[in-house]
């Protein structure tokens, strides 16, 4: 335990720089606008900026928690950007994207954690990119029924929320998240809107065992949650959690098979996965059943 496992080939960072990429990068600098594909220095940004699919980070930059793999800074926000929504939906249409993700530090110190602020940036891109399927991925608003209808009111086209990790783990992983409140949020949104799909991730290679993957995919299910994505967790400073464990790529093909075997629509599984990877092909698969 505590020793430090040695990076395998495949985690390899793609470095072949689409066309547009640095446009982009100065536009997001002068709109002061923060996309998780920077600053989670995401290894897939070129291949999904080229494919129109970017996610950006609303409500700030500074966390009210402080799960134990995130590199965000945890604090407390300023104030609310009510701009925000329209700045976001400006740069996307600058962007010309065609999927475009909505994600949130956890502002447990709003009444509505931010679910306002969620559903206003819906509309506004709907309004200037109407072709632009729009997924958000939401923290748990401590369980806030309201809040979670607000967002689903605005009619998202995929609603994600990431269990992130098993049962077992869960407290040590994710500070103030609750594994069974995150299974209880996607059966409300499914309740709420039975016609948007769900999703929900899993990282893996904290500790977690084989069995407890498939335990996890399986009370996914029981919740209806539709979409799976599956990555290895990687270390983002000495101060995070260590990675325990790199899955190979065999593995995340077998627990591809498994995800599907349960009847997930779509399951994006490998090592540089993550939450938004190809959610734009989501959207179609998704959408077909
Ligand atoms: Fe951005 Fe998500 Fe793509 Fe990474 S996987 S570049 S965070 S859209
Ligand atoms: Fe990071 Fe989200 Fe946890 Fe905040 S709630 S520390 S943004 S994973």
């Amino acid at each position: 335990k505590g020793t430090k496992q040695p990076k395998p080939d495949w985690i390899r960072i793609k470095l072949t720089t689409g066309d547009n990429y640095q446009e982009i990068k100065d536009m997001m600098r002068s709109k002061t606008l923060h996309t998780v594909c920077e600053e989670a220095r995401c290894p897939n940004i070129y291949e999904c900026w080229a494919n129109r699919t970017a996610t950006f980070m609303i409500l700030g930059d500074i966390c009210t928690r402080a799960c134990r793999f995130c590199a965000v800074n945890t604090g407390l926000p300023t104030e609310l950007d009510l701009q925000e929504p329209e700045r976001v939906a400006e740069a996307a249409e600058k962007m010309g994207l065609r999927h475009c993700v909505v994600t949130s530090v956890a502002r447990d110190d709003l009444k509505d954690g931010g679910a306002s602020i969620f559903a206003a940036t819906v509309h506004a891109i709907r309004s200037r990119l109407p072709l632009c399927s729009v997924e958000v991925l939401i923290p748990d608003f401590l369980g806030d029924r309201d809040s979670l209808q607000i967002v689903m009111e605005s009619k998202p086209d995929i609603l994600n929320h990431n269990i992130e990790t098993v049962e077992r783990l869960s407290d040590r992983v994710r500070a103030k998240a609750k594994y069974r409140r995150s299974l209880e949020l996607l059966q409300r949104a499914k309740e709420m809107k039975p016609e948007i799909p769900t999703k929900s991730s899993i990282m893996l290679g904290v500790g977690e065992e084989w069995d407890e993957i498939l335990q996890a995919m399986d009370d996914l299910r029981a919740v209806d949650c539709d979409i799976l994505t599956l990555g290895q967790y990687l270390q983002p400073s000495p101060k995070h959690l260590n990675v325990e464990k790199y899955i190979s790529p065999e593995e995340f093909a077998r627990l591809k098979e498994e995800g599907l075997k349960r009847g997930f629509s779509h399951v994006e599984a490998g090592p540089l996965v993550r939450s938004s990877y190809h959610a734009h092909e989501q959207v179609k698969s998704a959408t077909k059943t």
